[in-house]
């Protein structure tokens, strides 16, 4: 079961991760994830990332590759992974072909204007990741309901990043929907509709 996850920012694609994971007992490797892991951990590679992503932009290929080359040859990906936010252009669908056969790709589509919407009032718990917005509110305004924890909003979910980061999507991400279906292998899923709704979709996509 090896899946890619595409979608622009917003569309609930780390949420319906977080779910799958635990149903299908296969790890969710989020490279947003691992690079924000890096920025706080202050490495090398962390280092280097961390301007072009609150910037909204696009890690280089050469680094993100690596990075995920290495993640997938861990036993634990063995039986198959969820790879949320990579492929993210068609270099790197590439480059993905050879090291992994893919099983399914998924293009969880939201409108824009939605996903400027969500990722606006995006709010993150520091400790374990939680995430707030529209529908789910935090009991108290700044705190997470799960550890008492500051909520905050990541820089990239700022207006002036969000845009720019939809742009990319436009222009380099979306052209992996014909790169898959070419290969036989996308599913297309509405990402405007509720989380257990989509999650059906899903499961009956790859059942
Ligand atoms: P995400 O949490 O998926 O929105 O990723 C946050 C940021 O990490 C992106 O805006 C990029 O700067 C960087 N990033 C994540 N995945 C990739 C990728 N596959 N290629 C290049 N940059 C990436
Ligand atoms: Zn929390």
């Amino acid at each position: 079961m090896k899946i890619v996850l595409i979608g622009p920012q917003g569309s609930g694609k780390g949420t319906q991760a977080k779910i799958l994971k635990e149903r299908l007992n296969i790890p969710h490797i989020s490279t947003g994830d691992m690079f924000r892991e890096n920025i706080n951990n202050k490495t090398e590679l962390g280092m280097k990332a961390k301007a072009i992503i609150e910037s909204g932009g696009l890690v280089p290929d050469e680094l993100t590759t690596a990075m995920v080359r290495d993640r997938l040859s861990n036993p634990d990906c063995r039986k198959g992974f969820l790879l949320d936010g990579y492929p993210r252009n068609r270099s790197q669908a590439e480059a993905l072909e050879g090291f992994a056969k893919i099983d399914h790709a998924l293009d969880i589509e939201i409108p824009d204007a939605l996903s400027i919407k969500r990722l606006s009032s995006r709010w993150q718990c520091r400790k374990c990741g939680a995430i707030y917005g529209i529908t789910i509110i935090p009991k108290k305004k700044g705190i997470c309901d799960k550890d008492g924890s500051e909520l905050y909003q990541r820089d990239d979910d700022k207006p002036e990043a969000i845009r720019k980061r939809l742009e990319i999507y436009h222009k380099e991400t979306k052209p992996l929907i014909d790169f898959y279906t070419k290969k036989g292998v996308l599913a297309r899923i509405d990402g405007d509709q509720p989380v257990e709704n989509m999650l059906k979709d899903i499961l009956g996509k790859i059942s």
